[in-house]
């Protein structure tokens, strides 16, 4: 136990999700120490997409000038067919600015995260790095983290941000990642690196393909950009341990158009990232212990909200603490954690359970061959480019209560779809 007298909250994670959530708390007038096990705090060097959900929250914590300034803003976000290049929907992203009141923006996740950890400090949350938590308890009135090497703390609740691997997830749940056979490469370099491969300089493109996609969008200020290649593995589907390596990168895109091709070369080839996600959850909280982030909810990436729910989680479990200081009076934190954590759960995991299912489907189509990939080629350039009806339950405002949240948009059933 250290010296430094007991803090209200315990964060274990320093992610994305777990200093947005320190910094929401700390904001709010708490204590908070947050711990990771890293030597060093850090994110991947690559791209990140942060929708309406998540730049209206950067905004209320003060932050969002910094991140859009080391950032890009977009101007729209073209789907094309990876095969024939050809266009199948576009969203005008400042329209989209305009309608739901805050940007669509790209950032470099190591930036975003730097924003995140400067806030932390400024505000004054405790950061602790090199620290690996072991086992997580409730005791009497609050729940205490036992590290690696022996030492351990207690506050009146412990956040677990700890990802995808989470240990405090199987508090809750005997359950493991779900391998969905995918496995994306990433590469973000200079822009001149590109600059002659027909990309778009102001937009995110997505190219969508047999079993594979292809994501291109600038970073810092046009300076860099960021490829992202995903594609199903044969190995994994074969059930072998060496999968995703690049020879099967470079196999999955073969047949695929032009400009995909060209943006090949520039994927880093020494990492890649499997994908994983795991089965919607229903319960967070046991006791003072709660889950938060990909510990709660990791996605296929497919919907690029893993980090944006991330920091809606923190966002909305801050706000019931808020809501409660304004009316302070006893001991402690004077937080009532049981009715605080009850508001949270009854809200996030539904939302981001309908996420995850629906990052599943989104992957689906966009992975079509064959007549699947006409339908769903015929849907997608039928859409009207104003007509946000699949994104108001996403990038709205973050719903505080069930009732606020709402209904989820019904999907076309593609083999009605004549081509
Ligand atoms: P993590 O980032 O996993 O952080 C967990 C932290 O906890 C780490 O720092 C880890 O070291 C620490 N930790 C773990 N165990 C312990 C322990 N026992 N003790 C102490 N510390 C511990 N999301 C988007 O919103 N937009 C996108 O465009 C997007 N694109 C993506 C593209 C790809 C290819 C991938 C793979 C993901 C993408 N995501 C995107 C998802 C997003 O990256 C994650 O959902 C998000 O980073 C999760 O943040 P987190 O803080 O919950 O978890």
């Amino acid at each position: 136990t250290t010296d430094a007298p007991r803090p209200d909250v315990l964060v274990v994670g320093g992610g994305i999700g777990g200093l947005s959530a320190a910094l929401a708390l700390t904001l709010q007038g708490l204590r908070v120490r947050l711990y990771e096990q890293a030597r060093e705090f850090g994110e991947v060097g690559a791209g990140l997409q942060l929708a309406p959900n998540c730049t209206r929250i950067l905004h209320d914590y003060g932050l969002l000038g910094e991140v859009v300034r080391l950032g890009f803003l977009p101007e729209h976000m073209i789907m094309k067919d990876a095969l024939d290049a050809s266009e199948l929907t576009r969203v005008d992203l400042k329209d989209m600015e305009r309608r739901y009141g805050f940007p669509y923006l790209v950032t470099h996740r190591s930036d975003l995260h730097g924003v995140l950890l400067r806030g932390c400090e400024r505000a004054g949350v405790e950061l602790v790095t090199g620290a690996r938590c072991v086992t997580y308890e409730n005791i009497e009135g609050g729940a205490r983290v036992t590290f690696a090497d022996g030492r351990s703390d207690e506050a009146e609740i412990v956040l677990a941000a700890d990802g995808l691997h989470s240990v405090a997830r199987t508090l809750l749940v005997d359950d493991e990642p779900v391998n969905s056979a995918y496995v994306a490469y990433r590469g973000a370099v200079p822009f001149e690196r590109v600059a002659a491969n027909d990309v778009h300089e102001k937009d995110v493109v997505l190219y969508v393909g047999p079993h594979c996609h292809f994501v291109q969008y600038p970073l810092r200020g046009g300076r860099m950009f960021n490829q992202v290649a995903v594609f199903r593995s044969p190995k994994a589907l074969a059930g072998r341990d060496d999968w995703g390596t690049p020879d099967e990168l470079d196999r999955a895109f073969e047949g695929t158009c032009g400009p995909v091709q060209k943006g090949l070369p520039s994927m880093w080839r020494d990492r890649w990232w499997r994908m994983f996600d795991r089965e919607p959850l229903t319960k967070w909280v046991t006791g003072r212990i709660a889950l938060l982030g990909d510990a709660a909810h990791p996605p296929l990436q497919y919907m690029a909200q893993g980090a944006v729910m991330a920091v809606e989680d923190g966002w909305v479990l801050a706000q019931h603490v808020g809501a409660q200081l304004a009316k302070r009076s006893v001991r402690g934190s004077g937080v009532d954690w049981e009715t605080a954590l009850a508001a949270y759960e009854a809200v996030r995991p539904e939302h981001c359970r309908r996420v995850v299912l629906t990052a599943r489907s989104w992957g689906e189509l966009w992975h079509h061959s064959g007549t699947k990939r006409e339908q769903r080629n015929a849907v997608m350039r039928a859409r009207d480019t104003y007509d946000y009806a699949f994104m108001d339950w996403v990038y709205g405002p973050t719903s505080l209560t069930p009732d606020q949240e709402p209904p989820m948009y019904r999907t076309i059933p593609l083999d009605s779809v004549r081509v």
